[in-house]
């Protein structure tokens, strides 16, 4: 596996496995890798003759009051983990060279970070938007993929793709979940005993949607109202959003019908933690 730090030699290296017909697929990430991630990886080794994977924590992504100084590093255990998975080159490029002083110019979508997550983080959607640009020109891979952990994010991407014609096809990929249903995360980490214990709420909240979608539950409000008070059951949980919407457009939905997407963000202590499912309930 090879190791570049630098735009110019990850470029290089590229452009001639594409002159040698090989297709290449790129996996975005800010590292400090768990399954979640090596599935990405096993992914594009699926779809694509080679494998590139980005390592940037991306400061463009993170508001003042975020945890950008906390947020986990292990570059040598993220390397052996990627080299393992038989990836072909990791990307790992500094914040000078990706931001450098000069540096004014952004990629903001109008609608779909005014929902979710883009609503308790101002800015967050453009600084992955930008990033995202960048290692797409950077990298000019074949395909990307990208986990639905980040619904939101997934959705923005594959916009941000078809807005600006980025010739990449933009994959999805499934949450890899711990054997108790928490959804993998690097943030994962920040928990103590007593916060991973509560952590759960999360996926066991879908766990209560799905059953009432399943019972035959037609009102997102009450849908909300349950989570929420099995989420705040829990100790030490605060609530971010429960948001039953429209899987395409985010927006509110007024009754049960269609295919629900329902995500929710959670902060425990002081870890904010995501978690989303589908639904296809039946008319
Ligand atoms: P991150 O390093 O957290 O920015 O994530 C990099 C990529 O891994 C993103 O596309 C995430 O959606 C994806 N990812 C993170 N956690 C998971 C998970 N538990 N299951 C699947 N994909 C994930």
């Amino acid at each position: 596996m090879e190791a570049f730090s630098t735009i110019s030699g990850i470029r290089k290296w590229v452009r001639s496995a594409r002159a040698a017909n090989e297709t290449v697929c790129l996996v975005p990430t800010m590292g400090y890798f768990h399954e979640g991630h090596l599935s990405l990886m096993r992914e594009g080794r699926k779809l694509c003759d080679r494998v590139v994977v980005s390592i940037f924590v991306n400061p463009a992504q993170f508001g003042e009051n975020e945890d950008l100084d906390a947020y986990p590093v292990d570059l040598e255990r993220d390397k052996s983990l990627a080299r393992a998975e038989g990836v072909d080159a990791v990307f790992v490029p500094s914040s000078d060279q990706m931001y450098p002083k000069e540096f004014q110019t952004y990629v903001e979508l109008t609608r779909i970070p005014g929902h979710l997550c883009g609503l308790s983080r101002p800015g967050h959607f453009k600084g992955v938007a930008t990033v995202v640009a960048k290692l797409f020109h950077i990298v000019e891979p074949d395909r990307a993929v990208f986990g639905s952990k980040d619904y939101q994010q997934l959705l923005l991407i594959r916009r941000m793709a078809e807005d600006l014609n980025f010739d990449i096809i933009i994959d999805g990929a499934p949450i890899v979940r711990e054997e108790d249903g928490l959804a993998m995360s690097s943030r994962n980490t920040y928990l103590t005993e007593q916060e991973r214990r509560s952590a759960l709420s999360l996926s066991r909240s879908l766990d209560l949607a799905a059953e009432m979608i399943d019972r035959g539950e037609k009102d997102p409000g009450k849908l909300a109202r349950e989570m929420e008070r099995l989420i705040l059951s829990h100790p030490g949980t605060r609530i971010d959003y429960v948001k039953p919407c429209d899987p395409e457009t985010l927006e509110k939905v007024e009754a049960i019908r269609g295919p629900l997407l329902v995500a929710l963000a959670v902060r425990i202590g002081r870890t904010r933690l995501i978690d989303n499912r589908i639904f296809h309930p039946e008319r």
